[in-house]
């Protein structure tokens, strides 16, 4: 386990000195990127229901700020690692950088299981913990957000206890919020809204139509859902769409409308949907169905180099965290099958993230349809950067991207004087 975990960062390391060798890079580039600028580990006490206190550990990393304050989200997981922490908060570096958002990366963790906490335990720990980690955070500072077993109620709680702390008003310290203590309308649909941006913005730039191609999608919940029911509107087919229950298929398209409001009432069980379709207890198979595009929207480490081969589509978007393993990457490579890879395609979420923060600060609010307009101007112009280099320095898009961000921070260090 414990070279296991050792390997998250080490392979976040090896990732960013290939790109800024490819970059041709300052040495001292790679030596600041491999680290975060800071991190901080706390210890909290926090009394359970039954009376008894329990002493839990935190963490919060800044990867790197030199296009402004960290951004990224707080993980309840009884699992979580120092080093994941520093390497999720390194992703989040070039994940802001990709998408133009003026933010460095940052992460936090708590390792508690939260499904096993009362709502009042919940509560305290989320509390406790911004308490404890008040003096790094803050709007100009560092700006938390939802991950992994949190959500819009614990972000409110937060920003409430910060705002306790500081003793003012402060909502632009987190984002993710409930829309009535300060969140951005369009938060909620925003990641999935984002894929269908850059299923657009691809097939554009590739000479095909969205409205002649066949999707299929592992994953309906948050992120999985909402795209599909966006690419529906665009007028793609959505021929296969699967869950934890497994996958079904209908070579004439789903209706994703239809199954959106059956997941409402019954979610995580697509095998007994109704209307018209197969069924395959599989649920990796959506990958693999006959389809011009697939999506990979539920968990990581699924195209691997074991189910490429039966791959017949000759695109991946990837709406998932890490969906695709290096030996799927290069299984993909060598079969031409190009990927749009997460730091990219999934950006829609923290975009809007973005425009909460920028709300809070002004004070000022704005329309569902501000958001939906700036998010597909922000997202646009984040794809061509990265196509425009994947075409330039003929390499892949993940290793593009990778470059856009390098290229991008590496930049604003040396404008600041950093090296
Ligand atoms: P979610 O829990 O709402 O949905 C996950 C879906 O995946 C569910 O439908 C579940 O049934 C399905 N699933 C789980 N295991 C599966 C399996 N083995 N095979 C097939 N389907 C399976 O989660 P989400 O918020 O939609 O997040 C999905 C992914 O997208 C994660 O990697 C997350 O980190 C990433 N992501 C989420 C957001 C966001 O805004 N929610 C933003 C960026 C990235």
């Amino acid at each position: 386990m414990g070279g296991e975990k050792n390997n998250v960062l080490k392979n976040v390391q090896e990732h960013i000195k290939k790109v800024c060798d490819a970059l041709g890079t300052e040495p001292i580039v790679y030596e600041i990127l491999k680290e975060p600028l800071r991190f901080y580990e706390v210890s909290f006490p926090v009394r359970m229901d039954d009376g008894s206190i329990k002493i839990i550990k935190g963490y919060r990393a800044h990867h790197n700020d030199a296009l402004g304050p960290a951004k990224g989200g707080i993980r309840f997981f009884q699992g979580v690692y120092a080093e994941e922490v520093k390497a999720l908060s390194a992703w989040m570096t070039f994940k802001c950088a990709i998408t133009n958002l003026p933010y460095g990366g940052g992460k936090g963790g708590v390792a508690i299981d939260a499904h096993k906490l009362s709502e009042g335990e919940l509560e305290r720990v989320s509390r406790e913990y911004i308490r404890a980690i008040s003096p790094f955070i803050g709007p100009l500072k560092d700006v938390p957000a939802p991950d992994f077993g949190t959500n819009p109620k614990v972000m409110g709680w937060m920003a409430d206890e910060y705002s306790k702390v500081v003793g003012h008003h402060a909502p632009g310290v987190i984002t993710g919020k409930p829309i009535i203590v300060g969140g951005s309308v369009g938060r909620g649909p925003a990641t999935g809204r984002g894929i269908m941006l850059t299923l657009r913005n691809f097939a554009e730039a590739e000479g095909f139509d969205p409205k002649e191609t066949r999707v299929a999608i592992q994953g309906f919940g948050n992120v999985g859902k909402s795209a599909a029911l966006h690419i529906y509107e665009l007028g793609s087919k959505v021929v296969a769409i699967s869950d934890i229950s497994g996958t079904i298929y209908n070579n004439d398209g789903l209706d994703v409308k239809d199954l959106a409001e059956y997941a409402e009432e019954n979610p995580e069980n697509l095998k007994d949907y109704p209307g018209e379709k197969e069924f395959f207890p599989d649920t990796k198979y959506a990958l693999e169905v006959d389809a011009d595009v697939v999506f990979p929207c539920a968990l990581e480490n699924q195209i691997t180099e074991e189910n490429v081969p039966r791959f017949k589509a000759k695109y991946v978007i990837e709406g998932a965290n890490g969906p695709t393993t290096p030996g799927g990457d290069k299984a993909l490579a060598e079969r031409g099958i190009k990927l749009v890879p997460d730091v990219l395609a999934n950006t829609g979420g923290v975009t809007v993230s973005y425009f909460e923060w920028v709300q809070n600060l002004q004070n000022y609010y704005w329309s569902e349809e501000e958001v939906s307009e700036k998010l597909e101007v922000n997202m646009t112009q984040a794809f061509h950067d990265v196509y425009n280099m994947h075409v330039e320095r003929d390499v892949d898009m993940r290793t593009a991207a990778y470059m856009v961000a390098i290229d991008k921070i590496a930049q604003a260090m040396k404008a600041k004087g950093w090296i």
